[in-house]
């Protein structure tokens, strides 16, 4: 079954990642000549920290956490106000919660999709034409295509979404702020913190992420009337910022001009999306294109997460591998877990916010009421007060549905034959079962959990055998008697890996160890310690994807990473402090 995307930054690669997991066949449209990066940090939290364990990412977002220690606060002239820990502000679970550049977030989404989903950049949908078996699309390229279904997660300002739903005016509730972020030179000597400067009616935001060479940039202005005359004009934009900023003082003149020179400036208003509905006919609208809650909440990105596991979940169970479900019915379910509730609650304002940029402009006649509460919603925190808070809602986990979830519920079985010679041929096929994590019932009658994306894998490989000269025969089957049995043998299978990774991970610590023992501490050292380190990472990641029952010994390994990843980092301060620069 044929989907397509249009939209490549958080909410779009996320819904095409469990698409594709799920056996359909999925195409990714982006205006864009290519991935766009830059971007404001932005948080995971909560319900999005576990899907992105779902998804097998959490490591190597981990790894790009930006571990923000410190924010400063400056007065007008530069002069320090106060020095807070990031938590004070954002509130949150300090030890859990994830905080990485937008665009390597993006960046690691369409790495991990990539291989399964087919990317078109530097185009985008023209028009959509439905009928009661799909929908023609035809595309800016003027390429025409026929789909069962489209997703629109282009964003604040989808024009997918204006497709179906006309013009954004009605939807968009302004709250009274325009922003600029781009990155640029960290000129500042700032690592691993922020550093807020504002006067009435504007601020700077600086944050050093890591110890990277450059920072991002921000400038907020406040302004009564939504810009969009600007959207058409690239300069009006930085001129509107711009401007605003005139004879200010600290470090504001170099910020404003390497906003004006930024080659990857994102200019926005601060702007929430409210739809009537989420879905029209063939249409689903997902992440900002949604319900985008403004980048005051920090949540933007978390919700296009969760929304997108939803999504995808509802499109599974309704049409499983095959078809033949009824796309409004996944539709409603999706919005129905994913919606905010009707009750209302209090005013999403911009007085929230107020500690990081003060003097909030003049309510504007748009803000409204926002309308959310989940039980996953009490679970996210004001970044003020720390109290809940909930721009839109955000399922729990235990409440979201889908079929990757639900996965016993059948085998899929390949019984095949191969030649005996030559040998590598049946090595070749233990290999790859091993590599999806089959295992086999007895000589060559090899089981996984029936999914979609085993069905997909079992069936090429099956294809494969049969052009070794072999025979293979796919079966789905359920068990009738025995089935612990069949359970057992896949959980040990599970365990194992963990545990050879638990060693492999002794191993690596004796390795650095090694390194303290011959006083190795050089850039060449470290840099081989990392290679291995990563390999222990993405080899986790693996066998958490294959782990669809949860087996013993997880939690094992995850301590046996953690572990090895704090050796690294202390490995890692030593080597930059025995070696000299330049090496
Ligand atoms: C480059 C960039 C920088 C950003 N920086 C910030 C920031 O600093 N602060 C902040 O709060 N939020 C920022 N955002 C928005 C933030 O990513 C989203 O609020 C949030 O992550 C939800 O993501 P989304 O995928 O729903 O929407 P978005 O991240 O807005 O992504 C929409 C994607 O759709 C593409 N697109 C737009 N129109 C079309 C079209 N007609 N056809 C095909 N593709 C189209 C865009 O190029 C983009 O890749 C940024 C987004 C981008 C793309």
């Amino acid at each position: 079954m044929k989907i397509l995307i249009s939209g490549a930054s958080i909410a779009g690669p996320a819904v095409a990642y469990w698409l594709e997991q799920y056996g359909f066949d999925v195409t990714v449209v982006e205006r864009a000549g290519q991935l766009r990066g830059g971007g404001y940090p932005i948080d995971i939290r909560a319900t999005a920290l576990e899907v992105v364990k779902r998804m097998g990412i959490h490591s190597q977002l981990r790894r790009a956490h930006i571990d923000t220690r410190a924010l400063s606060f400056l007065a007008p002239d530069g002069g320090l106000v106060a020095l807070l820990r990031p938590h004070a502000v954002a509130g949150g679970d300090e030890a859990e919660d994830l905080e990485v550049p937008r665009g390597d977030l993006a960046r690691v989404l369409y790495d991990v999709t990539k291989d399964g989903v087919e990317y078109r950049f530097n185009d985008s949908i023209a028009a959509l034409d439905e009928d009661a078996d799909g929908i023609d699309v035809r595309f800016a390229s003027g390429r025409v295509e026929r789909f069962a279904l489209v997703v629109a997660a282009d964003g604040v300002h989808s024009s997918t979404r204006a497709l179906k739903f006309g013009s954004e005016e009605p939807f968009h509730r302004y709250l009274g702020y325009c922003f600029a972020g781009f990155t640029m030179p960290n000129d500042f000597g700032l690592s691993h913190e922020g550093v807020v400067w504002n006067e009435p009616g504007r601020g700077v935001a600086l944050y050093a992420v890591q110890d990277r060479p450059e920072l991002f940039g921000f400038l907020c202005v406040t302004r009564d009337e939504p810009p969009f005359e600007a959207f058409r004009h690239p300069q009006a934009q930085r001129d509107l910022v711009a401007e605003r900023f005139d004879g200010d003082g600290w470090k504001v003149p170099q910020v404003v001009e390497a906003m004006r020179t930024a080659d990857d400036l994102f200019f926005d208003m601060v702007t929430q999306i409210r739809m009537p509905g989420w879905s029209s006919g063939r249409l689903a609208l997902a992440g900002d294109a949604a319900h985008a809650p403004s980048f005051l909440t920090g949540q933007g990105s978390s919700l296009a997460l969760v929304g997108a596991y939803v999504l995808a979940g509802e499109l599974a169970a309704e049409f499983g591998a095959g078809g033949g479900g009824d796309h409004r019915a996944a539709f409603e379910r999706y919005e129905a877990l994913a919606r905010p509730s009707p009750r209302p609650t209090r005013i999403w304002s911009a007085r929230e916010w107020r500690i990081w940029f003060r003097a909030p402009p003049r309510r504007s006649p748009h803000a409204t009421r926002c309308s959310s509460r989940s039980r996953a919603c009490r679970r996210m925190r004001s970044r003020r007060t720390g109290r809940s808070i909930c721009p839109t809602t955000l399922p729990d986990v235990s409440e979201i549905r889908a079929t990757g979830d639900r996965s016993a519920t059948g085998w899929l079985v390949l019984v095949y034959r191969v030649p005996s010679e030559p040998t590598r041929l049946r090595a070749t096929v233990w290999r790859r079962l091993k590599a999806l994590g089959a295992v086999y019932l007895q000589n060559s009658v090899a089981t996984l959990p029936r999914t979609p994306a085993n069905e997909r894998a079992l069936r090429k490989l099956q294809r494969e055998i049969v052009g070794m000269d072999g025979t293979g025969i796919l079966l789905e089957s359920s068990a009738l008697a025995g089935e612990q049995s069949v359970l057992d043998i896949f959980q040990a299978a599970r365990s194992d890996e963990y545990e050879e990774i638990v060693d492999r991970c002794e191993g690596f610590l004796a390795e650095v160890g090694k390194e303290y023992t011959k006083n190795h501490f050089t850039y060449a050292e470290l840099e081989e310690n990392e290679v291995d380190y990563t390999k222990l990472v993405n080899w986790l990641d693996k066998v958490k994807a294959r782990d669809q029952f949860g087996a013993p010994g997880r939690a094992e390994a995850d301590a046996a990473l953690a572990k090895c990843e704090q050796v690294l980092e202390e490995y890692a301060a030593r080597v930059y402090a025995e070696e000299p620069e330049g090496h």
